[in-house]
């Protein structure tokens, strides 16, 4: 075997495990958006069919391949399983690989770290968006999640990055003090106290920039999903944090090349720094 076909079929391997673990990942997903709200153990005892109660046997717990291997359906009794858990499981799973294969598991260090990253910021961004469309609830668990994962994202930067500690900072503060006075304002009606927390941590990821844009796509999406809701003669209250969990994760990936675009787009770059001013801010693909 050449060196170079070593070498592609060392970097499918990752990619693979990417996927397969993703996935794995992803079960674990379930368990945390069923059981969080109920604020069982995420740990404890076996699952079991919905319908009957019978213990799911071990061989059936396989990610998204049970599922199709049963055909949706319950070895015991033959209740329909709810598709929901292999879609978190898939969703998952491609999403790790996306990400992976965005920012490179091999380039450097960093990019690695960096897409590992974002992948555990993306599962929770999915816990986040299920148990809220579900309970309209917001895991304070999960945002803490978020917010820790910031650390090791600042320490382990790349130079060319655009966040600094300064960033991340006032990234806290950014999109979660706007929210809360919406909060206090419509004394809870509108928004949720979990929304704020929810943007206070992605702002410590993504630092200001970012967050802002993740704010103004979350809250495009929600009143878009709000009109629907109203025209279909749905109730007026619904959960802000699924739209908001879309805006951080369209951040997080374009965040940068979001901001750029606004700043030619609208001319804002060439007010701030003079006529002809192209701006071109950091960009997350460093080694490419
Ligand atoms: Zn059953």
């Amino acid at each position: 075997m050449s060196e170079n076909t070593q070498y592609t079929l060392y970097v499918s391997v990752l990619y693979l495990f990417m996927f397969l673990f993703g996935a794995a990942v992803g079960s674990f997903l379930n368990v945390c958006i069923y059981r969080l709200p109920k604020e069982e153990s995420l740990i404890k005892s076996n699952s079991h069919c919905m319908t009957c109660g019978t213990p799911i046997l071990k061989r059936d717990l396989i990610p998204i391949v049970s599922w199709c291997m049963l055909r949706g359906k319950c070895r015991a009794c033959g209740a329909p399983i709810s598709p929901r858990y292999t879609v978190v499981e898939a969703m998952n799973a491609v999403g790790w690989l996306l990400i992976s294969l965005r920012y490179g598991l091999v380039y450097s260090f960093e990019t690695t770290i960096h897409a590992i990253l974002c992948c555990l910021v993306y599962s929770a961004l999915l816990v986040v968006f299920f148990m809220d469309w579900d309970t309209q609830l917001i895991s304070t668990p999960v945002v803490i999640f978020i917010g820790v994962l910031a650390i090791p994202e600042y320490i382990f930067r790349p130079f060319e990055s655009g966040l600094d500690i300064v960033s991340m900072v006032i990234g806290l503060f950014a999109a979660s003090v706007p929210l809360l006075l919406i909060w206090l304002i419509s004394k809870g009606r509108a928004i949720g106290l979990g929304d704020v927390y929810l943007m206070a941590a992605a702002g410590l990821f993504l630092g200001w920039q970012r967050v802002i844009a993740a704010l103004f796509i979350g809250v495009i999406l929600a009143a878009i999903a709000g009109i629907i809701i109203k025209s279909r003669g749905g109730s007026s209250q619904f959960a802000f944090g699924p739209w908001l969990s879309i805006g951080i994760l369209a951040a997080m990936l374009f965040g940068w090349e979001i901001c750029t675009a606004y700043m030619n787009f609208t001319g804002l770059g060439e007010i701030i720094y003079g006529e002809g001013h192209i701006t071109s801010l950091p960009s997350d693909l460093y080694a490419a």
